[in-house]
């Protein structure tokens, strides 16, 4: 029998902020209303994806200062996403995301004091909390941004439930926030080697986890191995998973696994993926360190796997090749 290695990945980033997301009070009447009106309110701005962080925290003011709740006016929608607990037993706090078209007035007053516009991929220093809500902003922001109109009738929607469902004003119909899976493959090899894909979106020179989307009517397993066959040809042992990691870019939900390949000849599908390649760690290590290659790292769940196939960091690139998170 093949010995089959027990890959597990550590927590991953963007995962476990603890947010108390109070599903059924988000439905109460007047939810959102009652949260805008505290001054304690932290209001999460977003603007083109991205949120000020100043010193490795978000810099999301509360709404009683000056000018932050005039100048949620100027917001395209806003959405409750719950209650962080305090400190040492001190009341919870509300958060609210709001995107922005363009930056509210106060946005300039931060950035002049040292607060700077992160994304989801700029995360990694912030904490589990502060990314979990950048996480759960973006996501849920990004789908208001394609649900004006009902997808049934083509009417306008209306925002309700706390900026958490959008209903059709011509026939009642609710929409809910959605989330694409997608899945991402460790393949290894009896000789415990990685295979790697370089995607042609990314110059041919990076290689990561071969990865895709989940189709209409397909568990996961089935998508890691009809994905894994169309990109490089290799077929697999049933997949094992190994976690999960919301991704809205603008919606995904990568979901991990781990596959022992039972073919090594790889083909790489030539449109996506243009290159496919088999590593042992001596070779994954020196051609990352040669800078001649570039795999994922940072907070990406790429990343967190391909750390936990190689036993821990990769070697600091020698050029600027290294991941391009
Ligand atoms: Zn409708």
């Amino acid at each position: 029998m093949t010995f089959v290695p027990q890959y597990s990945l550590a927590p991953l980033a963007l995962t476990g902020g603890g947010v108390d997301r109070g599903g059924e009070d988000r439905r109460k009447q007047g939810w959102l209303d009652s949260a805008l009106e505290r001054g304690s309110t932290r209001l999460l701005a977003v603007v083109g994806g991205k949120t000020l962080v100043l010193d490795d925290a978000l810099a999301a003011p509360e709404l009683g200062a000056p000018g932050v709740r005039a100048g949620l006016a100027e917001a395209t929608v806003l959405v409750w996403l719950g209650r962080v607990d305090g400190v040492d037993g001190a009341a919870g706090v509300d958060w609210v995301a709001a995107q922005f078209v363009q930056e509210p007035q106060w946005w300039a007053r931060a950035s002049a004091g040292g607060a700077t516009p992160v994304g989801l991929r700029g995360a990694a220093e912030l904490s589990r909390t502060d990314a979990a809500l950048l996480t759960q902003a973006v996501a849920v922001l990004n789908w208001h941004s394609v649900t004006s109109f009902c997808s049934r009738c083509g009417a306008p929607n209306e925002v309700v439930d706390a900026g958490w469902v959008r209903r059709c004003t011509a026939q009642g119909t609710d929409h809910f926030p959605r989330t694409d899976p997608a899945v991402i493959v460790l393949v290894t090899d009896a000789h415990d080697r990685v295979l790697l894909g370089a995607n042609a979106a990314w110059g041919g020179d990076r290689f990561s986890m071969l990865a895709g989307f989940v189709e209409p009517g397909e568990s996961l397993e089935e998508a890691v191995i009809r994905e894994v066959g169309e990109e490089s040809g290799v077929s697999l042992d049933a997949p094992r998973y190994l976690g999960s990691q919301p991704w809205p870019l603008p919606a995904s939900l990568m979901v991990a696994f781990h596959a022992m390949a039972l073919s090594t000849h790889t083909v790489p599908d030539g449109q996506e993926i243009v290159a496919t390649r088999w590593f042992t760690r001596d070779e994954l290590a020196s051609e990352v360190a040669a800078g001649s290659i570039g795999v994922p790292g940072g907070v990406s769940v790429a990343g967190a796997m391909l750390r936990a196939w190689f036993g821990g960091e990769l070697p600091t690139p020698a050029t600027s090749k290294e991941a391009r998170k």
